[in-house]
Parts: structure tokens; sequence; C-alpha cells
């Protein structure tokens, strides 16, 4: 699982980058949000990866 943090404010690209942990990802809007002030709001994207090779032997197991 992948996360990231962008800053909302207008003219503003700021992201956090993709982080694993969500502290990292609640430290860097903290810190964002302190050095500029009124970017007080980020949205927060969490990325989920799905393995196709394991959701077939799921089924097949299944099955059997
Ligand atoms: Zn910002």
């Amino acid at each position: 699982m992948s996360r990231e943090a962008f800053c909302v404010a207008a003219d503003c690209r700021a992201t956090s980058g993709g982080v694993e942990r969500q502290e990292e990802v609640d430290a860097w809007c903290l810190d964002h949000a302190e050095r500029h002030p009124g970017h007080d709001r980020f949205r927060r994207v969490v990325t989920e990866y799905r393995l196709i090779g394991e959701a077939r032997t799921d089924r097949g197991t299944s099955v059997n």
C-alpha cells in the first residue's frame, strides 16, 4: 500500500510523495501547514495493489 498527500491550497503543488506509513503522511501535512500558513487542507490518496496471481490461487482452492 502506498500513501500520499497533496496540498490543495491555490497554486500549491506540494506533495508528500508516496510513502508507506500513515504517520509519515500526517507528519508531512503538519510540517507543510506550519511552514505555509493557510495551507491547512490536504487530499490524501491511498493506493492499494491487487495481485492477480494470488487471486487465481484463492479461486482454484475454493473450487477444489
Ligand atoms: Zn501547500
